[in-house]
């Protein structure tokens, strides 16, 4: 059983020293028992302290990475049932199958567009993070060709797919220094990929069929060594899937049951590419930390990472960009000058329609704590006073000749006053900015 704040409390050396960054032992206790920090911040714990409070400072679920360097996959130490809770810190990786039975280039060629998923969304880079090599042939030697292949030509992270350890074994010699994720230990091979996994210092994932073998499994390979593994136990159907997962997850946090302690790995798969990336997207978010689809298409692709990138913000902190004044085309110092929030959704709404109208522009940017152009008005955090401060701190009367701002329509109200705090022309734009466009085109 997880200990409760004051038993942790009793452990600490009670101080209060703040080194931890907490103002007192108690506050770092309760933080600590929320698994909301890791007990490290304390320097100051004694040898046996340390080790009873070993089960209450580890994550609820392990971390476990896969892959290395900037490829590397970070999954689990996922705290909370609710993103609203606080916030899901790992995103689930996103891994597309490759056959090892494909012909030599055909194997390449998928390897490429897999490579090739790359996206920008709202100013952010979403792109695809692991490959999973299939072992469909059943043979060992070929296998570990292709998961060489699969290697060389990308830089993300692996994922070895077969039960059979001789073909584990013989791709593990091929591939082991990029840190791969073997798929998977059951019943019967557990010992044999457990051994690979230890030798190789890589990552296991174990499929079971239901909680309690799952939890038996997890246990006994730990008892061989291997601590960074994932679990498979899904189901047949979506709804005995999501069950699972969610059971396994509440038994981590609210229990912190450690033979389940483990992010879940997933495949979604069913003929049908819009049904595919539907219960791919389901599995994220009920709580697969690996997701494996056989999706190869941008437009399958695409709202899979969407979906992903929505979920893994902070709910408290929506995306934002930095507050400055930002270039769409060339503008010089007689281009129009326009203000938005820097909600990155408003920002990048508003770009996209400036940048549609073809007159090059300026778009300033203000930092109302990501909110957009009404909620921020109505919150009083876009105001004559920050718009002021703004085009103070971005010098943008070093850039803009004309001093004449275009201000959102929806906040007309406060083109008096921000002409009288700023001494700029104020000009007023259209509420809607799909408008943009035919408004440049006319003032420009
Ligand atoms: Fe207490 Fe340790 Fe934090 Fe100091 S660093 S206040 S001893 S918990």
């Amino acid at each position: 059983m997880p200990l409760t704040g004051l038993e942790i409390y009793k452990l600490l050396p009670k101080t209060n020293c703040k080194d931890c960054g907490f103002p007192t032992c108690l506050a770092f206790a309760m933080q600590l028992a929320a698994k909301k920090v890791e007990l490290k911040k304390c320097p100051h714990v004694s040898e046996e302290a340390q080790a009873a409070l070993e089960g209450a400072s580890a994550p609820p679920i392990r971390l476990v990475r896969i892959g290395t360097g900037e490829a590397e996959v970070k999954v689990g130490e996922e705290t909370q049932l609710f993103r609203h809770d606080d916030k899901f810190y790992n995103p689930a990786g996103v891994a597309i199958t490759v056959d090892d039975d494909l012909e030599e280039a055909a194997f390449a060629e998928r390897i490429e567009k897999i490579n090739s998923l790359q996206f920008t969304r709202v100013g952010q880079e979403i792109s695809v993070d692991l490959i999973a090599v299939v072992n469909k042939s059943g043979d060992a030697n070929t296998f570990a060709q292709r998961a060489k292949l699969a290697a060389e030509k990308s830089p993300l992270a692996l994922i070895l797919v077969s039960k059979q350890a001789e073909s584990i074994g013989a791709a593990l010699e091929e591939v082991a220094g990029k840190r791969p994720l073997i798929y998977a230990a059951d019943a019967q091979n557990y010992e044999d990929l457990a051994r690979l996994a230890k030798d190789k210092s890589t990552p296991l994932a174990v499929v079971a069929q239901s909680l309690e073998e799952g939890a038996d499994l997890t246990e006994k390979i730990k008892a061989l060594g291997v601590e960074d593994l994932m679990l498979d136990i899904g189901g047949k159907a979506i709804k005995e899937a999501l069950l699972n997962f969610t059971k396994v997850r509440r038994a981590a946090i609210k229990r912190n049951f450690r033979p389940l302690g483990f992010s879940i790995i997933t495949f979604a798969a069913d003929g049908d590419p819009y049904k595919t990336i539907a219960f791919a997207s389901t599995y994220m978010a009920k709580y697969a930390g690996v997701v494996v689809t056989d999706c190869i298409e941008p437009w399958q692709i695409l709202p899979l990472l969407t979906v992903r990138q929505n979920m893994y913000t902070d709910p408290q902190k929506p995306i934002q960009v930095e507050e400055k004044i930002y270039a769409v085309g060339e503008p010089d110092e007689n281009s129009p000058l326009l203000f938005t929030t820097n909600f990155s959704l408003t920002y990048y709404t508003v770009e996209g329609d400036v940048e549609a109208s073809r007159v090059p522009a300026w778009i300033l940017a203000v930092d109302t704590e990501g909110t957009s152009v009404l909620t921020a008005y109505a919150g009083d955090k876009l105001t004559e006073k920050t718009v002021a401060q703004a085009l103070e701190k971005t010098k943008a009367a070093e850039k803009i000749k004309h001093k004449k701002l275009i201000i959102p329509g929806l906040v007309a109200v406060m083109s008096g006053k921000l002409e009288e705090e700023t001494g700029w022309e104020i000009l007023v734009g259209p509420r809607e900015c799909s408008v943009l466009p035919k408004f440049l085109q006319e003032v420009a």
